[in-house]
């Protein structure tokens, strides 16, 4: 195989057998080659890929990049971003599911960005300054307020995106009301997350018009990227990256949750570490810390 001829592309759609890869803002349909099933690696949607042309409008993946990262429900891999989304009232903010989804993310590589939806309706409080200050993009929005939309619309430039949340927080109203054209450009069914759609399972990745995707699926607050617990408890404090700059501890067995001369707990007592930060911590170690140990250096 001439490497010249290959084209790069993302998968957006797998549909039996097919992979829909998007390459250049055109749509080919491709196969497999048939050695993926050989090898351990078989295709996913947002996979990196490397094709040949059958004809102007189909082709075989010949090649799967590395992947950045890969979540295993739903099955998708090198997602850039998840934008993790509450809102107002209906349902009120749960620090606790923010605290977790933006743990996952960064366990996973995934940059976790905060949206507080339906300002129309109530406000936040100091949420918005903790997420700041704890380091996140943070945007105050309303999904009925298109100029409360601008700045968030560039977090979606050139990538690739997942929206997270309760449902009821305003993620299909929002994605609606940033890309109302989505729906033109992929031919498909309104894009209603949450709203029966999901009767199937397969995920999709739709273009937006600023040359990035969004990923078609509400299954992110149930996360997924916990498919390895035991790491992920393992390294569950340097998830809170508003904590790193405190890992400074007595003993190297610190669990930051209540030993002496941690100075996470230093840090928290002189109004460094945001309580409810570290309130999400403590109850993500104590549902963690059953997990057993003994295969720690496993990948
Ligand atoms: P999802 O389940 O997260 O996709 O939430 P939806 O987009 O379906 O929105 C749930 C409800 O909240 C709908 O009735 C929306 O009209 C409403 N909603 C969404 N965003 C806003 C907003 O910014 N302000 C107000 N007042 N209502 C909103
Ligand atoms: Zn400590």
């Amino acid at each position: 195989m001439n490497k010249d001829s290959l084209k790069s592309g993302t998968i957006i759609k797998a549909v039996s057998g097919f992979y829909y890869v998007n390459s250049s803002a055109a749509v080919y349909q491709c196969k497999a080659r048939g050695n993926f099933r050989y090898s351990k690696v078989s295709p996913i949607v947002g996979d990196r890929v490397m094709f040949s042309l059958t004809d102007e409008t189909s082709g075989v993946i010949e090649q799967i990049l590395p992947r950045k990262n890969e979540l295993s429900r739903p099955v998708i891999a090198n997602i850039d971003k998840i934008i993790i989304v509450s809102s107002a009232q209906n349902p009120a903010p749960d620090t606790f599911l923010i605290d977790r989804l933006t743990a996952l993310s960064v366990f996973a590589d995934i940059e976790p960005v905060i949206v507080f939806n339906k300002s129309d309706i109530g406000d936040f409080g100091e949420l918005p300054n903790i997420y700041k200050n704890a380091g996140f993009n943070t945007y105050v929005v309303s999904a009925m307020n298109p100029e409360t939309l601008v700045e968030l619309k560039k977090e979606f430039f050139d990538c690739v995106c997942a929206m997270a949340g309760n449902s009821g927080v305003g993620k299909s109203s929002l994605i609606n009301a940033l890309f109302g054209d989505l729906n033109l450009k992929t031919g498909e069914v309104s894009f209603a997350l949450g709203r029966g759609r999901h009767t199937t399972r397969h995920t999709e990745l739709y273009q937006n018009d600023l040359g990035g995707l969004i990923a078609d699926t509400p299954g992110f607050s149930s996360v997924a990227a916990s498919q390895n617990p035991l790491e992920f408890k393992n390294s569950l404090v340097h998830c809170f990256k508003d904590f790193e700059p405190y890992l400074d501890c007595r003993f190297t067995t610190c669990t930051h949750t209540c030993e002496a001369g941690c100075g996470v707990l230093a840090a928290l007592k002189d109004g460094k570490i945001e309580a409810s930060r570290h309130n999400s911590y403590v109850a993500l170690f104590n549902e963690l810390k059953d997990i057993k140990v003994w295969n720690r250096n496993k990948g």
